[in-house]
């Protein structure tokens, strides 16, 4: 029985961060396609930079930046949200019964917490880069499908305009560790 119920929860769950994986997402993503639960809002995130994390710090590390990631997430959703890591560095939220302004306070407070957090790696304050993007349904005019679409491309421009951003800051870790070489 007990087996049972680890292999029920695994195939609903990613065994990293213990969120729910993408198979459970998309099957949600049909789920909420009728208009019961308007308005619906989703939020994608993908962490900026996670290859150069595991080139540089090692694949432990970025385990360590997913789950911290993860962890915050989960604690700015609500308990109807669904939050998903839905690929390596990449996750997602949708919230039924959200409207914009409620979207945007959760936006907002993501951002801000990760703002204030760090990753102690090799006596450095590494901080956590997250692009984001979001989009909200009032009515039926779009699947969810889509609408995740408009918030995946949201958190794309983002990221572009990020990069610059993500560049600056490897280079001054990587010359930080260069001088003490
Ligand atoms: P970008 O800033 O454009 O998002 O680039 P990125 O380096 O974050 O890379 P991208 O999002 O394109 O791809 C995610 C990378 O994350 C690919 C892979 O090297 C790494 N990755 C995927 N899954 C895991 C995982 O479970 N653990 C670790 N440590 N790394 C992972
Ligand atoms: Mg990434």
């Amino acid at each position: 029985k007990k087996m049972e119920e680890e292999l029920t929860f695994l195939s609903f769950h990613d065994p990293l961060t213990g969120l729910y994986n993408r198979r459970f997402f998309e099957e949600q993503m049909t789920l909420l396609d009728g208009g019961r639960s308007n308005p619906v809002s989703v939020i994608s995130c993908d962490i900026d930079g996670l290859k150069i994390i595991n080139d540089h710090f090692g694949h432990d590390q970025g385990d360590a930046m997913i789950v911290k990631v993860s962890r915050i997430l989960q604690e700015a959703v609500r308990s109807d949200d669904i939050l998903a890591r839905i690929g390596g560095d990449e996750f997602a939220i949708i919230m039924p019964r959200c409207p914009a302004d409620g979207v945007d306070r959760i936006y907002l407070r993501i951002k801000e917490a990760l703002g204030r957090v760090h990753m102690k790696i090799n006596e450095m304050e590494v901080p956590i880069m997250v692009s984001m993007g979001r989009a909200v349904r009032t009515g039926r005019e779009v699947s969810i499908r889509v609408l995740f679409k408009t918030a995946d491309d949201e958190m794309y421009i983002e990221k572009k305009s990020n990069s610059g951003r993500k560049q600056s800051l490897y280079s001054r870790i990587f010359d930080r560790m260069e001088t003490r070489i």
